[in-house]
């Protein structure tokens, strides 16, 4: 989603007739993207303003703005920072160009963003983040050939830990007829794997007349649009709604990709119940046992949350054995970080030591990686189709001796990592690539 957003305020700031550059030093704007989903993330946010600050001593004219969730949750607080001019959270994006250009904002120091934020977006706001979206929703950049489409905004689900809701707002699906003509677009535009995005992806739901438009609907459609080969969605839900639709979607077309980002967060009844997820640990099982029925080689990711307020070592257990059953790809892994606002935070006490969060996140993931091991073995021997990312992040393998035939990086379908040497031509383009070495989250190659 924030990259997403980075890459619709870039393009809209250059169609304003800024360029870009990678240096801080260069720059007269500064533009913090941010998330606040852990304070951690926030932190380094803060870390960064200070940087900035120093930088500022010297170049006063410099404008420094926050944008993101953490605008929309500190808002004031921000703008009194002192490296700080502006701030914009993720509902007023589409007034960035305007902000920038707007002198009085820095004299007044206001900052822009939604004073309610559950409440409902009018028609007309609405309708000028979408405006935003459609003019801009080109090629995110960094990654060629791929573009990511926001397909719902804001969440509704108030998952007791997650500060999303209080952010981001409440949930809106977009217009099929946007969303359709925006993936053409891309495809005219070269792009060949486009992201379905939304908090809950899988309830997308619009209502025209007599007409439910769901996910599966779009990925039916969005599938028969020429040049687009891969469709992905993040991030699902695990519930029944629409569940077996977008499934059969999935088996219906090749161009979807049998890949199922769903988080279950924790396997303890006990704890999903306070964190407000509205299934048990055997409802999710049962969701993916029917998900491989219907899609026999679909991958599957998931996050977990380790030391929620009260997981006692048998609830950690439980996660360890739904692990085990559920045999993901990979997951990500977090120690819970109370967020300010949200329920979990109001009522329950942060009791996990720090100690035991970090060991329980080490033992989880050192369980995830056998799997990840296991599952990445099968691949050896066998031919994977690659979209093309890059240059791989081992630059001292992408010298110049490497020049015409540096390690290069990809996906496939089910979003496994591939690493592989050929030229840089390939970038953003699907290549063959016979699968000769495994790690736990990565399959190493050779070009065919
Ligand atoms: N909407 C998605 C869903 O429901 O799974 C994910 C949204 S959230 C931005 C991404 C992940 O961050 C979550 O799946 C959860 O594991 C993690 N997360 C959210 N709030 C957290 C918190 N307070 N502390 C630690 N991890 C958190
Ligand atoms: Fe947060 Fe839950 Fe919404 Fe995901 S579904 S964004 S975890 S509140």
């Amino acid at each position: 989603m924030n990259k997403l957003d980075t890459a619709l305020v870039a393009s809209a700031l250059q169609d304003a007739g800024f360029e870009l550059t990678e240096s801080v030093k260069e720059a007269d704007v500064v533009l913090i993207n941010t998330c606040s989903v852990r304070r951690h993330a926030e932190q380094r946010v803060f870390s960064h303003l200070g940087h900035l600050k120093h930088i500022k001593k010297s170049r006063p004219d410099m404008m420094v703005g926050v944008i993101g969730c953490m605008a929309q949750r500190l808002g004031e607080e921000l703008l009194n920072h002192d490296a700080v001019d502006f701030v914009c959270g993720p509902a007023q994006i589409s007034q960035i160009a305007e902000l920038i250009a707007n002198d009085t904002q820095r004299k007044h120091k206001k900052p822009a963003i939604t004073e309610r934020i559950r409440e409902k977006l009018t028609e007309e706001q609405n309708r000028a983040l979408d405006d935003f979206e459609c003019a801009y929703g080109i090629a995110d950049r960094q990654i060629p050939g791929q573009a990511y489409v926001r397909v719902m905004r804001g969440c509704d689900n108030f998952c007791s830990y997650c500060v999303v809701p209080y952010v981001r707002g409440p949930e809106v699906s977009r217009p099929p007829a946007a969303v359709i003509e925006q993936i053409k677009k891309l495809a005219e535009a070269g792009i060949k794997q486009v992201t379905l995005l939304g908090q809950k992806v899988n309830a997308y739901k619009y209502i025209a007349g007599e007409k439910i438009y769901s996910l599966a609907d779009l990925l039916a459609a969005a599938s028969s649009i020429n040049g687009i080969e891969w469709l992905k969605f993040v991030t699902s839900y695990p519930t029944e709604e629409f569940f077996d639709d977008i499934l059969q979607a999935m088996a219906a077309s090749p161009k979807v990709c049998s890949y199922l980002h769903i988080p279950a967060q924790s396997g303890s009844d006990k704890i999903l119940r306070a964190m407000n997820r509205h299934y048990t640990a055997g409802e999710y099982l049962e969701l993916l046992d029917e998900a491989r029925k219907i899609v026999p080689d679909i991958a599957v990711a998931g996050d977990f949350i380790v030391g929620f307020p009260g997981e006692t070592e048998e609830d950690f257990q439980a996660t360890i054995d739904l692990i085990e059953k559920t045999r993901y790809k990979n997951c990500f892994i977090f120690k819970y970080s109370p967020r300010p606002g949200t329920t979990a935070d109001k009522k329950l006490a942060d009791t996990v030591p720090l100690q035991v969060k970090k060991r329980r996140n080490t033992e989880l993931l050192a369980v995830q990686e056998r799997i990840s091991d296991e599952l990445s073995r099968e691949f050896l021997g066998k031919e994977v189709k690659v979209l093309v990312k890059g240059l791989s992040k081992k630059p001292h393998l992408n010298t110049a001796a490497d020049r015409d035939n540096p390690q290069l990086l990809g996906r496939t379908a089910g979003d496994w990592i591939v690493v592989f040497n050929g030229p840089t031509s390939l970038t953003g383009k699907f290549v063959s690539v016979k699968i000769t070495k495994t790690a736990p989250l990565t399959l190493f190659g050779e070009l065919i």
